[in-house]
Formats: structure tokens, C-alpha cells, sequence
């Protein structure tokens, strides 16, 4: 008889997983709180503008290909991906602009322009980071948990002569120094390659394996919306009989075997509507402190919740949806004004944990790429600036309009003249929106930060060590990195565990 699996949420990492598990024989059921997918991807339209909400692009295309390949379906079938070129335009305060170009030689005369030595610099920059990708992208990225240690052994030996890329200096950002003279360029690669959320100039040197993904991979977007990659993902999934319970919020993963000295064992879900479903195995695409918090009644409940609670998390998002009426020339399909000064901000979101007052903004045009996204002549800007995480008793509802201000003034100030005049719509989702809708802990974008070496491979790994047959998927667990992506890698990651597990001991 088929074995069954439950995902609860229908995030990518869920849905991708369900593909995986049903094209090896599994019945699949989807629980999902929201009345549709896709979760921290999600859309929304008004006066025939459309905005994609949350992920703007992807930077390894190679892993949706691999999953539509992994059941048989060429991926073009359902989605169209165009490329982002550039990639993005930096403005700067003092009125600077640089344009990250997808292409290598374009890009190394934008670079050439600001180092004395022309564009020297980037190539060598480039030839670090492919060494750290050499070193350890395979063993981070690729690799089933099981083997991961052997790996890493065998590809830090094999790659010796690269390891002092990732142990000094500690930082990106010291590392990038070293490359680059201009501050310009300093701040942009750093921009580049923070794990989205952290704290910039904490994150490790391993994460300049980034700049380099992107120039390798591109940056791309989907036509008709990043949204479709939710769509297409359900439709794949669906032709695949797996069965999708929407707005079917989930309040408790049950458990059998509460006996003190065996861990438990997941058996299944009951739902806030009363739905109770059993399964061999229950995969969680939610928020791993979220579920520990809230659907995981067990002794070790409070002693996981305190560990994880503990570590830094991710910032929260601020996002404004703006139709907007005027072209602005001088903005691209993905637009970065930077902070004055980036140290005092990131200060702000993770010492202190306040509103910068000089937040960097982001604004993603996706009407650039794809006209179909805004009635003509008119743009849609989906803006993003990151604050910090949520504490308890903290209300949004009286910072909301100020914080929406303050990012205006900024645009203005920046160059977009009058944007307050060209503005014809508007919906503002603050990080308690953002929390309510996705369960995201605290509005944390990603789950735990990324602030050190060891950081990187203690984040919450696909298996749950105190309850047998439960797995977590998604972007806040193992590996961190290129998100939409890291989603789908950890999906792949996940599958295969439950298989070899359910192989190794049969259900
Ligand atoms: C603002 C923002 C910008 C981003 N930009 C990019 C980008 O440009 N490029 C990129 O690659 N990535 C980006 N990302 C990251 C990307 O969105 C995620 O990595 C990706 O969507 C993976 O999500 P996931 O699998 O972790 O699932 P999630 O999206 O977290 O989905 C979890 C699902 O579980 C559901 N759920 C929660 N609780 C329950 C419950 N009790 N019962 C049932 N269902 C429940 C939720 O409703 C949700 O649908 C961005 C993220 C954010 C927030």
C-alpha cells in the first residue's frame, strides 16, 4: 500500500517536496491556513496593476529545472523565465549610480570606472569566490545530510589551499575590503552577499560565494508574475494526485508513544475546522520556531523553543505596493537606494533593535521587464526595507504611516521627484501582516540569522531530533542561502531522507 505524508503549508519548500514524494509512489495531502499557495510568495492586483509580494527574482534557475525534470515535465511548459539585466541599479546617497550587469565584461567596465586598477579587481574577487564555491557549495548546497560530514571532510582536503578563504578574515565584508578600494563597490558586493536578513557586516566570508552564483546563474524573473512559480507549482503537484486542503489551518501535529524514555512519533494532524488526519509521516514547511511554539505538544516543547528562540533571527519585512503613474528614467527592474551609513543601520535593526532612520529601500519594477504588470506608461513598484523582528506588545498600527513616510521622503530625496503626486494606489503590509499571514516567528523573513561559520550549519536540519517521522522543510532550516532556491534544495534534501528513512525502517 502507498505510504502518506502530510505537509503542513503549501510554501515552495512544501509543494516541491509534495512533487518529490508523489513521483516515488506516496499519496500526498497539502494543508495550507491561507486560501491560496505559495505563502511568503504571494501577489495581489488592483486598478490592473499586479505586484509579485516577497520574492522579486531567482538566482539559480538550475533548481526549478531540476524539479520539473525529477517528474518528467520540462519546465518551460509552465513557466517562461526572463532574464533581469542589469541585474540591479545602485544609487547612493551622494547621487552615484552603479549598474550590477548580468554580463561579466559589461559589469568589469561599470567596475573598471571605480578601480584605479580596471577591473582587475573584480576578476580576482571572482577567483576567490569560485574557490570558496569549489570548496564548499557542493557539501552545503547538494549534498543528503547523511554524507554531509564525509564530504566536507573529503572536499575541504581535496580544496585545502581555499579553506583560509572562509576562516579569515571572518567576514564578507572584511574579505571584500581587501578587493575593492572603493567604498561604492565595498558596499554594493556586501549588499550582494548578506544572507537576506542578517546583519550585513556580520555575515561570514562564505557568503561572497554569492556575488559569484550571480554572476554565474543571472538573475531572473517569471513572466506574467514570480507568482506563477507558486501556480505552476500546485498545478504540477496536483497532476501528480496530490490532494491540496486549503484554508485549512492546522493547530496541533499529533504524536503517539509519549513515553518518557522513546521520542515520539508524528502520526498526523488535526486542523482548527476539527479535520484529523493520520499519515506515516508529517513534513513541516511552517516556520520551524513557529511549529515548535505552537503545533508540537511535547516534553521537549520548552526546552527546543528556548534553543531556538535564543539565536538571532532574520529581519522583518516592511513592504508597500505602489502604483505609480509617472516613468521615472533612471530606474531599472531592481532598484537599491543605499543608507548614508550602512553600519548605523544594521546597528539599528540588530543591536538595538529600532527603525533605522535612513533605511535602505528596495524598489522592484517588475512593469520593466514584463509590461503586462502595469497599465500602460504606469509603473508598479513593489518597495521593501527590512526592520527589525517583532517584539511581544509591539504594535505597527501607530508606526505604520510614519515608517511609510519616512521611506517616501527618502525616494524623493533620492531622486524621484514629486513621487508623492504620482502615486494612484497603495497597499501597505507591515511585518505583523507579514507574521499573521505566513506564521513566520516574529516576522522573521528567514528564520535564524546568519552571523557566523558555525551559524550556517546549526540551522534546524530537515530531520527532527526529539520526534521520530517528522521533518521540516523550508527556508528556515538547512541550508540557508539562495532562497526560493535554498527552498527547493532543502525539498530535495528532505525527500530523500524520508525515503532512505522509511527504507532503512520500514513504516
Ligand atoms: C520580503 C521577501 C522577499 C524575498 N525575496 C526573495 C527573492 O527576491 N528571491 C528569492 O529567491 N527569495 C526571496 N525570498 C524568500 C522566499 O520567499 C522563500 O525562500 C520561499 O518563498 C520559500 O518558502 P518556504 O518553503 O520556506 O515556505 P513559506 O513561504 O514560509 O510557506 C509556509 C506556508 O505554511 C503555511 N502555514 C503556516 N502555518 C500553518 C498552519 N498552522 N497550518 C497550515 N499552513 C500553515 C503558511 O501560510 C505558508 O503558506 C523573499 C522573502 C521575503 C519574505
Amino acid at each position: 500500500m502507498a505510504k502518506m505524508a502530510i505537509i503542513v503549508g503549501a510554501g515552495l519548500g512544501g509543494m516541491a517536496t509534495a512533487i518529490r514524494l508523489a513521483r516515488h509512489g506516496w499519496k500526498v495531502a497539502v494543508l495550507e491556513k491561507n486560501v491560496r499557495v505559495g505563502g511568503k510568495l504571494d501577489c495581489y492586483t488592483e486598478q490592473g496593476f499586479l505586484w509579485d509580494v516577497g520574492p522579486s527574482q531567482i538566482t539559480m534557475p538550475f533548481a526549478l529545472r531540476e524539479l520539473f525534470e525529477y517528474v518528467g515535465h520540462d519546465m518551460e511548459n509552465y513557466l517562461e523565465l526572463m532574464p533581469i539585466d542589469p541585474m540591479c541599479r545602485y544609487f547612493y546617497p551622494n547621487g552615484t549610480t552603479i549598474n550590477a550587469w548580468t554580463d561579466f565584461h559589461h559589469f568589469k567596465i561599470e567596475v573598471a570606472r571605480r578601480e584605479k586598477d580596471r577591473g582587475e579587481a573584480l576578476e580576482n574577487f571572482m577567483r576567490y569566490a569560485r574557490g570558496i564555491y569549489h570548496l564548499l557549495a557542493e557539501t552545503y548546497l547538494f549534498r543528503p545530510p547523511k554524507n554531509a560530514w564525509r564530504h566536507i571532510i573529503g572536499d575541504i582536503l581535496k580544496n585545502l589551499h581555499h579553506l583560509p578563504k572562509i576562516v579569515t578574515p571572518q567576514t564578507a565584508a572584511k574579505a571584500i575590503s581587501r578587493y575593492f578600494t572603493d567604498p561604492h563597490l565595498r558596499q554594493l558586493f556586501i549588499h550582494e552577499a548578506t544572507h537576506p536578513g542578517s546583519a550585513p557586516y556580520r555575515t561570514p566570508a562564505m557568503f561572497n560565494i554569492v556575488p559569484y552564483l550571480k554572476r554565474q546563474n543571472g538573475s531572473w524573473y517569471i513572466r506574467g508574475g514570480i507568482y506563477r512559480l507558486a501556480e505552476a507549482l500546485e498545478r504540477c503537484a496536483r497532476d501528480l494526485q496530490v490532494e491540496f486542503f486549503l484554508n485549512a489551518e492546522v493547530s496541533e501535529i499529533t504524536l503517539e508513544n509519549k513515553k518518557i524514555f522513546r521520542n515520539p512519533r508524528a502520526s498526523g494532524i488535526v486542523t482548527r475546522g476539527g479535520l484529523r488526519l493520520d499519515a506515516d509521516v508529517v513534513i513541516c514547511n511552517v516556520d520551524v520556531t513557529y511549529a515548535w511554539t505552537q503545533l508540537l505538544h511535547t516534553k521537549h516543547q520548552k526546552s527546543m523553543t528556548r534553543s531556538l528562540e535564543r539565536k538571532p533571527f532574520t529581519s522583518s519585512p516592511f513592504i508597500i505596493l505602489w502604483g505609480v503613474k509617472r516613468r521615472y528614467s533612471q530606474l531599472a527592474h531592481h532598484n537599491v537606494f543605499f543608507s548614508s551609513d550602512p553600519i548605523a543601520e544594521s546597528n539599528d535593526l540588530f543591536e538595538k533593535k529600532r527603525l533605522p532612520t535612513e533605511p535602505t529601500v528596495h524598489v522592484c519594477i517588475s512593469a520593466r521587464t514584463d509590461r503586462t504588470q502595469a497599465p500602460q506608461g504606469q509603473d508598479n513598484y513593489s518597495v521593501l526595507s527590512h526592520t527589525p523582528v517583532l517584539e511581544p506588545n509591539h504594535s505597527w498600527e501607530e508606526r505604520r504611516d510614519s515608517y511609510r513616510n519616512t521611506i517616501l521622503e527618502r525616494l524623493e530625496k533620492m531622486g524621484l521627484d514629486g513621487l508623492r503626486h504620482e502615486i494612484v494606489c497603495e497597499k501597505v503590509i507591515t511585518p505583523s501582516d507579514f507574521a499573521v499571514r505566513t506564521h513566520a516567528y516574529r516576522g522573521s523573513m528567514n528564520g535564524h540569522a546568519v552571523h557566523s561559520l558555525l551559524e550556517i550549519w546549526n540551522r534546524p536540519s530537515c530531520r527532527s531530533p526529539k520526534i521520530d517521522r517528522l521533518y521540516f522543510v523550508g527556508s528556515t532550516t538547512h541550508p540557508a542561502g539562495e532562497e526560493i532556491s535554498s527552498a527547493l534544495l532543502s525539498a530535495q534534501r528532505v525527500t530523500r531522507t524520508v525515503i532512505n528513512d522509511a527504507k532503512s525502517s520500514p513504516l
